[in-house]
């Protein structure tokens, strides 16, 4: 149920609580390979939300009786840290977490070419520091990098990022004041390349109108932050963009 509570989300210059347009991203700052013990790691600051991925593997199942004979098994914990959110949120998984757990999972499942590893499993987790909103999203991109810093082959990255309504106006990446006492959510996972929505849920209303362009805003959006994922991956890598466009134009990198 959302909050009735008035509160202005946006000014008569059309600007939002946080100064932005409507169809603005909040900040985002990404790292890769954080993480000295994990096969994989990335950090992603999308707003306020401070989160950290993790993975592990290709590895073999265990226990045996998960494995798969055709294609790996991807595993996905999503949990929100007890200090994430103003009051102090219980460490047991709740069934946001993992129903979260899920559809993130699923999101990224399609850019995964686990078909290469029968018998193994890759165990993916997010861990959210502090939460503002579109920590599913902002999870999903760093996940995303986490898999790629792991050596894990790819068809291409996912990106995530939420649009959604909020005073009757269509808007980008919601932040929490603007989930919380506005009208509709519209999270996003996708691979720009591929033209392929991984992720696709809604939380209240929105018109068929609505709809299409909250969707364009979204994906469009992931198309920056997919360029800003490649580009956390070259300053972990050392590599120069001229040379991963070269090796794209002769067919050596996937784009
Ligand atoms: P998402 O983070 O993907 O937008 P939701 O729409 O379920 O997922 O949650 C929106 C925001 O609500 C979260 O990012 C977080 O800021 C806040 N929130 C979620 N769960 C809790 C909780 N248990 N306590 C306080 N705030 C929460």
């Amino acid at each position: 149920m959302r909050n009735q509570e008035v509160v202005q989300l946006i000014n008569g210059k059309g600007l939002r609580v946080d100064g932005r347009g409507l169809n603005e991203l909040r900040p985002i700052k990404m790292e890769v390979g954080i993480l000295d013990k994990a096969d994989g790691s990335a950090y992603i600051e999308h707003g306020k939300n401070k989160i950290l991925a993790a993975v592990y593997g290709p590895r073999e199942a265990h226990p045996k009786h998960i494995a798969l004979a055709d294609r790996a098994v991807v595993r996905c914990r999503y949990h929100m840290a007890p200090f994430s959110v103003e009051e102090r949120k219980s460490p047991a998984p709740s069934r946001r977490e993992l129903e979260l757990s899920k559809v993130i999972r699923e999101s990224l499942e399609p850019a995964i070419m686990s078909e290469y590893f029968p018998r193994a499993t890759i165990d993916i987790f997010i861990e959210v520091l502090q939460a503002d909103a579109g920590t599913r999203c902002a999870g999903i991109t760093a996940a995303s990098l986490a898999l790629a810093d792991a050596g894990i082959p790819m068809r291409e990255l996912v990106a995530g990022c939420a649009a959604g309504k909020i005073e009757g106006k269509v808007v980008l990446d919601l932040s929490d004041i603007e989930d919380k006492k506005g009208e509709a959510d519209l999270p996003v996972a996708f691979m720009p390349k591929s033209n392929v929505i991984s992720l696709l849920q809604m939380d209240g209303s929105l018109s068929e109108e609505e709809f299409r362009q909250a969707l364009d805003m979204s994906t469009d959006a992931c198309r920056k932050i997919y360029e800003m994922q490649r580009e956390a991956l070259r300053q972990k890598y050392h590599v120069a963009k001229e040379e991963t466009e070269e090796k794209e134009e002769i067919g050596e990198v996937e784009a």
